[in-house]
């Protein structure tokens, strides 16, 4: 394959630069593209980390699975970029410096913003090899998603990736925001899944795991590794419908349920409390289904999403 002006044969491991841009120090940003080919031909799959600059530990996954060789295909191609935001994870930022998000930027333009620049590069360059993808994300800010894979319906393959992934949780979402990297791969007609785990500058081993698992079951699914899908112990539950709970309050945040617990309406959630001693609110469940993501901040305000709940 011809990939950023090299050739890649069959057999071949490649550690490329993308140059994306360059800034007003004239320091030029170079994209970190690696790319892993089996000897016999098979289907190519992108992995993106890092879209978004805080959230390590889709960086983190890609990271191991590089230092393991574990992307490393019988058949097919992998192409792995492990930061997509080079920029925004130099100051662990979720954006560029002019507030732009990268993920609200494809597919880009090379005449455009800094954003818009990276994601044309990535439209442009990288995206066309790729047959399949799975982009990496974690939660933003405090918010902690139990591991999960995200896809929608347009693509009747989306389902088949996400299954094979098998995260505890998998939600179908209809609605994608305008400009990210899946919507506009689903209009290309490419299968693509997100998966989310865990929340903003952390690492968190259960969902690395989880994540490095489930990037090798795609592999298999998609018969890039010797050996069957393995058997499984739990499926993936499916969530369909899903509903923010919010604070009614602002104070202190005091969380009794768990991430991933089954709940039912009307159940105890966490207390929100005055500062001063001077009040504790209860915050209750507003319909049956499990918890799929957890705000972890210690102070809220109201209207803050505290819990994001789901049911099948
Ligand atoms: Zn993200």
């Amino acid at each position: 394959m011809e990939i950023l002006n090299s050739e890649v044969n069959p057999g071949e491991s490649a550690y490329l630069e993308m140059d994306v841009a360059s800034l007003y120090t004239r320091t030029k940003i170079n994209v970190p593209v690696i790319i892993e080919r089996a000897k016999r031909p098979g289907p190519t799959l992108l992995l993106t980390g890092g879209i978004h600059g805080d959230e390590i530990n889709g960086i983190e996954i890609l990271r191991r699975m590089l230092f393991n060789k574990s992307v490393r295909p019988v058949k097919g191609t992998v192409i792995v970029l492990p930061i997509v935001n080079v920029m925004a994870f130099l100051n662990l930022n979720r954006k560029f410096a002019d507030g732009r998000d990268l993920n609200r930027s494809f597919p880009g333009n090379k005449n455009g913003s800094l954003a818009s620049k990276v994601a044309n590069s990535v439209s442009t360059r990288i995206v066309p090899h790729a047959d399949y993808v799975v982009d990496l994300h974690t939660g933003s800010e405090e918010r902690f998603n139990f591991p999960q894979v995200r896809y929608d319906e347009q693509h009747p393959e989306n389902a088949d990736l996400a299954s094979a992934f098998n995260a505890p949780f998998t939600i179908i979402a209809g609605s994608q925001r305008a400009g990210s990297l899946r919507r506009m791969l689903g209009k290309k007609g490419t299968p693509v899944i997100v998966f989310e785990g865990g929340k903003s500058k952390n690492i968190n081993e259960q969902v690395v795991d989880t994540g490095i698992r489930g990037v090798r079951n795609v592999m298999r699914h998609l018969g890039m590794l010797n050996g069957e899908e393995p058997e499984r112990r739990r499926r993936s539950r499916v969530l369909r419908e899903t509903k923010w709970v919010r604070a009614r309050n602002s104070g202190m945040l005091q969380r009794t349920i768990r991430n991933g617990a089954k709940v039912a309406k009307g159940d105890l959630l966490a207390y929100i409390n005055g500062p001063y001693g001077q009040f504790q609110k209860k915050v209750k469940s507003t319909m049956d289904g499990y918890v799929f993501c957890v705000n972890e901040a210690p102070v809220i305000y109201k209207g803050d999403g505290l819990f994001n709940i789901g049911a099948g």
